[in-house]
């Protein structure tokens, strides 16, 4: 089998609730997100997408991911999508770099390979444990009473994990953190995610305060080293997030015992292929994991729940449903929240199909 045609789309997918809003006065209201289709010689279509935090999160934005397809695509016109291994090793002598770029190539080969055996992606990625999977809701930042008040609403929905954005002034997280936890209730668990918005004294300061509440404390500071320096002087269960992007810093993490969880997001590592390395890795070493993506609508939420969905219950910390913050629903068949739970769905491949409709032309086509 070989790819013949690769096509991508642009589509606009405006958030629920108006605007999402994390540290630094950072904020997105409508998230740009590329969808690739990969064709093959025998007609079969695998989809991907990939779709950035905003130009500001991780070194990711969404004109790049159509800008870097463009320059991949020519190079995999003629390989075989079902050999992955060998499909990773070619993106990488033809592009240094760009991880995100590759993802959703990677993802919608991943979805040839189901169409093509069968079976569902989460099958092909190691097996599905359990009828089902408890997500978190990222609470957006606001005023500490604004993120408590909402608390209650998520936790209708079923939610039973909360990730706060914090990362903003100390005091004002302090604040977050004690009038949130305020409303939590037995079995819930707190995540305060500074998404490396905290000067190491500012961190100290915020974990010392709020020493005698049940809270995680997820990617504090900028850098790696100072995320370890206060992971070293805190009790708070710690998650690593945006410095954990390779294997090598997998094993550094493991080695300095700088984190409880770590964050896997499947454009961060590249796509399926190596986010599942990275998740397999962990697994051998004990650490959990929250598997997600950096943002995304039906179809990154599929290949979400297909990873998370195969990777052992006890190491699942928490994963999300972002076609459920959006507006636009750009595939039929993805996974939706159900009493604040998702599963994989059981048709091969990712198990999507894409409203053509919704999409409309591509911006780009590679044949
Ligand atoms: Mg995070």
């Amino acid at each position: 089998m070989r790819i013949k045609k690769i096509s991508a789309w642009k589509v606009d997918l405006p958030l629920e609730e108006g605007a999402y809003k994390w540290s630094g006065g950072k904020s997105v209201r409508v998230f740009d997100s590329t969808v690739v289709g990969i064709e093959t010689d025998t007609g079969v279509i695998g989809y991907g997408e990939m779709c950035p935090l905003g130009p500001y999160y991780l070194p990711a934005y969404a004109n790049g991911v159509r800008a870097g397809i463009a320059e991949l695509g020519p190079h995999l016109l003629g390989e075989d999508p079902l050999e992955l291994g060998r499909l990773n090793h070619r993106m990488d002598s033809a592009l240094k770099g760009h991880p995100y770029v590759k993802s959703p190539i990677d993802m919608a080969c991943w979805d040839i390979l189901g169409l093509v055996t069968g079976q569902p992606v989460c099958v092909l990625l190691g097996g599905r444990y359990g009828e089902d999977f408890g997500l978190y809701r990222a609470i957006s930042q606001e005023s500490p009473e604004r993120m408590a008040s909402r608390v209650a609403g998520y936790r209708q929905e079923g939610y039973r994990r909360f990730q706060l954005k914090v990362g903003g002034d100390p005091e004002s997280d302090i604040e977050r953190i004690r009038a949130v936890s305020a409303r939590l209730q037995p079995g819930d668990r707190l995540v305060a995610d500074a998404n490396t918005g905290w000067l190491m004294h500012d961190a100290m300061r915020v974990v010392r305060a709020v020493e005698d509440v049940d809270v995680y404390i997820e990617q504090p500071c900028l850098s790696y080293e100072e995320c370890l320096s206060v992971r070293r002087q805190t009790n708070h269960p710690f998650v690593l997030d945006e410095v954990i992007d390779s294997i090598d810093m997998l094993l550094r993490g493991k080695a300095d015992l700088a984190m409880d969880v770590v964050n896997i997001k499947i454009s961060k590592f590249g796509g399926l292929t190596k986010a599942r390395q990275a998740r397999d890795l962990c697994v051998s070493m004990g650490i959990a994991m929250t598997i997600e993506d950096s943002w995304g609508g039906d179809i990154t939420t599929a290949a979400i729940a297909h990873l998370a969905h195969s990777t052992p219950t006890q190491f699942l910390f928490s994963t999300t449903d972002f076609n459920s913050y959006v507006t636009v629903s750009i595939a039929e068949g993805a996974p939706h929240r159900v009493n604040g739970r998702m599963a994989a769905g059981k048709l091969p491949g990712l198990g999507i199909k894409p409203r053509m409709e919704v999409l409309g032309k591509p911006v780009l086509v590679i044949e």
